[in-house]
């Protein structure tokens, strides 16, 4: 009979994103599998499913756990390689050149599984994450039970994933149905942008994503150079070079838009484009500011996320949307722009509208799947607790999370992570971090 038992957990607050605004005193969830199939008082949760196991957690909150839209796992392994550096500095002279001499599956696996690791510990249950050897990041989500949107990369320089434009497209249809039976990986194209990836390799690119019926992911309008550069070049700003080959649509994922005209964000929410928003990364490579203010007002989904810790330098998706919400007040002036609520939507539900899950996670609601983070508000920067969005928003930082559940599988118990092995991965990431540091043969 056990078998036939879920488990509850009840927690001093529940923040259930949906209804807006909404925090519930003294609640629980209750969990059977991998779904959400009560929310309800505790009080009547013991008639209700008596016998049932039951975590207590006093003084924390349940959110949503958190969907980080935008990243590149593999990446982790460059943490403060290369810092304070102009944008195509620190790709054409630092970045590209370690990886082009050591990126293989090993190196994307382990570098993804060190993400995956940071991730859980901070809250973040769904991530999107652009890389080269897709099949090995799709690996290390299927071997930590992490849910992702695996984007299948496609550029036109030659790489160790790939040599082509069309050795990227074929690999990706290959990579794309080897995970068509994953329960928690979703898949979507990802051109790298505008400037690395040919007018015949998006029309390739939007004819194939039509096809496989999945999105296209694309960095997009990062910085000024990037929108300069396309205008000497092509005559054409980048998002009217791309309107005219058919990829301005709701199939598109685009990524910074710190640089966008009225008109231009008038035709992004007529096409109903959605948008990471990666202030942290934007501000470190000094890219630009995306105006988050005058996209939500156009009616455009924000999401957020952290971009690779190269550029960042952490996977904490609460600082980030502090980040998010601060930046928003300093650009409009107003203080009233971007709330605590609005802030823990844009890392939560509207990540998973723009991944395409929002009747899947997102929120605490019955029938979703139990993708659920808690945070302990006992610690001293917490109190009092007047208002517990707030405090999250406002006054978290990503490791004070300290349980998280993905699925219903618990993946972190009272701060420590479950089923990672972290002393053999930190000896993985010290061989990598040697060999990054050994300077290529001449
Ligand atoms: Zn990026």
């Amino acid at each position: 009979m056990k078998d036939a038992f879920g488990f509850i957990i009840h927690a001093t607050w529940i923040a259930p994103v949906r209804p807006t605004n909404t925090v519930l005193k003294d609640h629980c969830l209750v969990i059977k599998d991998d779904i959400i199939i009560d929310l309800i008082p505790f009080a009547l949760s013991q008639s209700k499913y008596p016998e049932w196991p039951v975590q207590i957690l006093d003084q924390h909150i349940l959110i949503p756990g958190l969907v980080n839209t935008h990243g590149h796992a593999a990446m982790s392994l460059l943490r403060g390689y290369a810092d304070d550096l102009e944008l195509m500095d620190w790709l054409n002279n630092h970045i590209w050149p370690v990886e082009s001499r050591l990126i293989d599956y090993e190196y994307v696996y382990d570098g993804t599984s060190l993400a995956i690791a940071e991730m859980i510990s901070t809250g973040t249950t769904c991530a999107a994450d652009t890389y080269f050897f897709p099949d090995a990041m799709a690996k290390a989500y299927q071997d930590n039970h992490f849910r992702a949107q695996v984007c299948l990369p496609i550029i036109q320089f030659p790489n160790a994933w790939a040599n082509t434009e069309e050795e990227h497209l074929e690999k990706a249809i290959a990579t794309h149905h080897s995970l068509a039976e994953d329960k928690l990986i979703t898949t979507a194209l990802a051109p790298h942008a505008p400037y690395t990836v040919t007018d015949q390799g998006f029309e390739s690119t939007l004819a194939l994503a039509k096809d496989l019926k999945i999105p296209i992911h694309l960095h997009l309008h990062e910085t000024k150079d990037e929108v300069q550069g396309a205008i000497d070049e092509t005559g054409h700003r980048p998002i009217e070079r791309l309107r005219k080959l058919g990829l301005i649509n709701n199939s598109l994922q685009a990524v910074h838009m710190t640089q966008l005209t009225s008109a231009e964000i008038s035709l992004l929410a007529q096409q109903g484009v959605q948008i990471a928003h990666c202030p942290d990364s934007n501000l470190k490579l000094a890219s630009g500011i995306c105006p988050v203010s005058d996209l939500r007002d156009a009616g455009i989904n924000v999401a957020v996320g952290t971009d690779s810790v190269a550029s960042n330098n952490n996977l904490d998706m609460l600082a980030e949307l502090r980040s998010a919400a601060l930046l928003a007040k300093g650009i409009t002036g107003k203080a009233t722009t971007i709330t605590a609520a609005e802030a823990l939507e844009m890392g939560t539900i509207n990540g998973a509208k723009f991944l395409g899950l929002a009747d899947k996670i997102g929120s605490l609601e019955v029938g979703k799947q139990a993708d659920i983070a808690s945070i302990d508000l006992s610690a001293p920067n917490f109190q009092p607790v007047h208002n517990p969005l707030s405090q999250i928003i406002y006054s978290a930082s990503g490791h004070q999370v300290s349980n998280v559940w993905i699925g219903g599988r618990k993946k972190m118990h009272e701060n420590e992570l479950i089923d990672i092995n972290l002393d053999l991965l930190m000896s993985k990431v010290r061989q990598w971090q040697d060999k990054i540091n050994t300077p290529a043969e001449q």
